[in-house]
């Protein structure tokens, strides 16, 4: 008989939480609330508030508006960079800012960064992050676009070798708050090894000069479930993994449980489940996203005890 184990630490983070219940608390009065970008990456999430008047747009959309007096823009969890909010009040939007206070804090380290380089006439920043992200796109922005984005150690050799990242001057290295820690640790080690070798220094002694400085900005909230997610992925036979196939978060703890058992399927609703993943006497692990609304795990887990009942007899070994 199939068993399923929600995993409890699975579930929208308290950015998510909070921008969801400031929503529903505008919405309540019946009025329309514009979201710029989805507030969170699951369409029956979306769904359920569109029901109640969140509408959804997207920079274009609101570059496109010639007015706006008298209506209001939620800017959700991931942040904004400051030349939104101009356009947006010039506009005449009121802003419901729901920038998760995590990324906030973020955003002011970055900026005193990038000022205190200006103020040296040297320095640069470095993001791991997913280039196009709106919460790196928010990061960017208090640099006045002068960040260099990398999603990985191929993309920063390749940054290196073209010149647009340098391996003498003060660099500050920055995570978006979703990142993995694992990779974040090995890409900070490539970059202390490159910038070490071109100083023809060992890393130890480098490591005095100063000249380069990791930042720990990936949340917490996040690094935890990294660790918790492991334990879960190795304890069950068969993990469904439940997020929007657009969240981040959800691509990088997907690909973690993936790398621990490999009967790892990510889904994003109960339709894409299919009977013939699993095997009758299966323990099931259902876990999420930091987008991925408990309700929506509740669902999927109760689908896959309703499968016991198209198992005929136990002795079989597959369902199908
Ligand atoms: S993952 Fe962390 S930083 Fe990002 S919105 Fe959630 S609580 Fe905030």
């Amino acid at each position: 008989m199939l068993t399923v184990d929600i995993d409890t630490n699975s579930g929208f983070c308290a950015g998510v939480i909070s921008a969801i219940g400031k929503a529903e608390e505008f919405l309540k009065e019946g009025e329309r609330l514009y979201s710029l970008g989805a507030i969170v990456h699951n369409d029956a999430e979306l769904s359920r508030l569109v029901g109640k008047g969140l509408v959804t747009i997207d920079k274009e959309d609101l570059e496109e508006m010639v007015a706006a007096e008298g209506e209001v823009l939620l800017i959700r969890a991931h942040g904004e960079p400051p030349q939104t909010y101009a356009t947006a009040e010039n506009l005449g939007f009121k802003i419901i800012d729901c920038t998760c206070p995590v990324v906030l804090k973020l955003q002011q380290r970055i900026k005193d960064a990038y000022l205190k380089h200006l103020e040296s006439g040297k320095g640069q920043i470095i993001i791991f992050g997913k280039i196009g992200h709106a919460e790196v796109l928010g990061l960017i922005g208090q640099t006045d676009g002068t960040a260099v984005v990398v999603e990985n150690i191929a993309m920063l050799e390749n940054c290196v070798k073209e010149g647009s990242i340098k391996l003498d001057v003060p660099t500050e290295v920055f995570s978006q708050t979703t990142k993995s820690p694992a990779e974040y640790s090995r890409l900070c080690t490539r970059l202390e090894e490159m910038m070490a070798g071109y100083n023809e220094l060992s890393v130890e002694r480098f490591k005095g000069r100063g000249l380069l400085t990791v930042h720990n900005t990936i949340c917490s909230q996040v690094a935890t479930r990294h660790e918790r997610l492991s334990k879960f992925a190795l304890e069950h036979d068969i993990v469904i993994f439940v997020s929007g196939k657009a969240s981040s978060n959800g691509k990088v703890l997907c690909d973690l449980c993936k790398s621990l058992n490999i009967r790892t399927y990510h889904i994003d609703s109960v339709s894409e489940i299919k009977r013939e993943w699993f095997r009758a006497d299966d323990k099931v692990g259902v876990c999420g996203a930091t987008s991925t609304p408990k309700w929506l795990l509740e669902e999927v887990a109760g689908y896959i005890l309703d499968l016991n009942k198209y198992v005929p007899e136990w002795e079989e070994k597959f369902i199908n």
